[in-house]
């Protein structure tokens, strides 16, 4: 089993190859950005008190986060968890340490993407994702092949997310830069730390990342 954690900012990639891990090492991915996105759309009570916080940016409280990994992590199956948002502050990170030590396990891996906040504008508001399948799409670094239809599963249900513009971007890298960034010396220290280029093309950030899971799996 081999656990990583992909860290970076909003538009970093974290998305796009934890979905490629998935169908290569049959990994499994916990976003918890995709698992509060689907308690909005299904309509729930927590989803409900998330919406607007997520909308403008901000992150939705340790207490929530913690409690859908927890919900997640005793139920997946596979050969180790991608962990993809998750965590974005001290306290989730510690509260992650101490459910993987609970349950046996150990992180293996975490894998700082490094980009630069003008690229960032760009990946976030070319971003669409089709709604059926998941797939990650950039207008112009990854177009779908034909018009409106997405290249994985043939939907035509490709959306864009409601927090995907400059203004809630803005925001949401205040956010990276108080609360998550110190997880990067948080696990240097811990000797977990690993970087790769994510301003590479996608096929070179996945070499990157393969050379340190080969490296670290066990
Ligand atoms: P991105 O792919 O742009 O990094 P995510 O899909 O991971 O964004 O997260 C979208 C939003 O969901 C965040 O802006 C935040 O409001 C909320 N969120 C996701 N994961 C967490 C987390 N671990 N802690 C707090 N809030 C989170
Ligand atoms: P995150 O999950 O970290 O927020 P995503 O994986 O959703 O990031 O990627 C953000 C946007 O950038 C998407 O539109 C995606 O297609 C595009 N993208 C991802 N990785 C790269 C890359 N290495 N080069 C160019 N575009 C990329
Ligand atoms: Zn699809």
């Amino acid at each position: 089993m081999t656990n990583i954690i992909l860290l970076g900012p909003p538009g970093a990639g974290k998305g796009t190859q934890a979905r490629r891990l998935v169908e290569e090492r049959g990994m499994v991915q916990l976003s918890t950005g995709d698992m509060l996105r689907e308690a909005m759309s299904s309509g729930t009570e927590m989803g409900k008190k998330v919406a607007d916080v997520m909308n403008r940016g901000e992150l939705v409280t340790d207490e929530i986060v913690i409690g859908l990994i927890e919900e997640k992590l005793g139920a997946a199956q596979g050969t180790g968890f991608i962990f993809d948002g998750f965590p974005r502050t001290l306290p989730q990170a510690d509260a992650l340490g101490k459910l993987l030590a609970r349950t046996g396990q150990k992180l293996n891996a975490v894998i700082e993407m490094r980009v630069d906040d003008e690229a960032l504008v760009r990946r976030i508001t070319g971003r669409f994702t089709c709604g059926d399948c998941g797939e990650v799409y950039h207008d112009e670094t990854k177009p779908v092949k034909e018009a409106g239809k997405c290249d994985e599963c043939g939907s035509s249900n490709l959306k864009r997310r409601a927090d995907d513009n400059e203004e809630s971007l803005k925001q949401r890298l205040m956010e990276y830069y108080k609360k998550t960034s110190p997880l990067i010396g948080y696990y240097y220290h811990a000797g977990d730390l690993f970087s790769v280029d994510g301003l590479a093309e996608i096929d070179e950030v996945a070499a990157q990342m393969a050379a340190v899971l080969d490296q670290q799996a066990g």
